[in-house]
């Protein structure tokens, strides 16, 4: 069986992201018309198409919460992340989830070394974090450090493996750097409660740039429900 990555396509779906990461839509069932026809079937009424009055119905449905109308669409996303960036991901609970298993199949060793720039020190208090550069030194000693571990941690994974431990307990050597593969199927609602989070100033940096590209896929679907959310402060209904 091939490995899921193989055939990736590089199409606008598709967006890369870190040293070995990517989100990808894998398919949509989504468009404005869907929140539109989900509200005005309180009224027993049904659109087509768009129009100027459908925009302002769904700026004001996201400005006055109502928000389950912005229910009736899914977005099924392949996403490929270090670990650590699927444990913040995995706590949206509005969603479904499966992911790659180091039960079952052998892990890579891809590991997310961050860029030099991304090396970073946090300064102030718990709540009220802010990151700075670190000098060049300090960056290149850090990833150096980094690589020593996932270099040792993968050698000792690939030899217990190879000496027949389970791949189910060598995993427990794996750092949470390494990484994971899931899929992601989620409604617009959940989607802008994920997005105003993580792609915001207080999110690590690391899930920010998934956050992102999850936004331009979406926006891209449902331009003007993306609009409203927009002026609404990205605020999710
Ligand atoms: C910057 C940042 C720092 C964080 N730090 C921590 C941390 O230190 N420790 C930690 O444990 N978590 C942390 N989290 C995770 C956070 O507490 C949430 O679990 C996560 O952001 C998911 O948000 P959510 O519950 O709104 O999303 P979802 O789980 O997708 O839920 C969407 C919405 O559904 C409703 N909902 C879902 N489940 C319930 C429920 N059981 N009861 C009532 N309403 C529900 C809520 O309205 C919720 O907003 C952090 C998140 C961020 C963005």
């Amino acid at each position: 069986m091939r490995p899921m990555t193989d055939h990736l396509d590089e199409s606008a779906s598709t967006i890369r992201v870190h040293d070995h990461g990517f989100v990808r839509l894998d398919d949509s069932m989504a468009d404005d018309l869907s929140v539109v026809n989900g509200a005005r079937v309180s009224f027993a009424k049904r659109k087509d198409e768009m129009s100027g009055a459908d925009e302002g119905l769904i700026r004001f449905l996201m400005r006055d919460r109502h928000g389950s109308p912005f229910e009736h669409n899914a977005f099924r996303f392949h996403i490929r992340c270090p670990i650590f960036v699927a444990r913040e991901w995995f706590r949206h609970r509005i969603g479904s989830f499966n992911e790659f298993s180091m039960r079952y199949a052998k892990a890579t060793d891809d590991f997310y070394l961050p860029a030099a720039e991304d090396v970073r020190t946090q300064v102030g208090k718990p709540g009220a974090y802010s990151f700075e550069p670190v000098s060049g030194e300090l960056a290149a000693q850090a990833r150096d450090e980094i690589q020593a571990v996932y270099d040792q941690a993968f050698d000792t994974y690939t030899r217990l493996v190879e000496a027949g431990v389970a791949r189910e307990l060598a995993r427990a050597v794996m750092p949470v750097g390494a990484y994971t593969q899931f899929y992601w199927t989620v409604n617009a609602r959940a989607l802008m409660n994920f997005v105003s989070l993580r792609n915001a100033e207080f999110a690590q940096r690391e899930i920010r740039v998934y956050a992102e590209a999850v936004e331009s896929l979406f926006a891209a679907k449902m331009p003007f429900t993306h609009e409203a959310f927009v002026a609404n402060n990205r605020v999710a209904p």
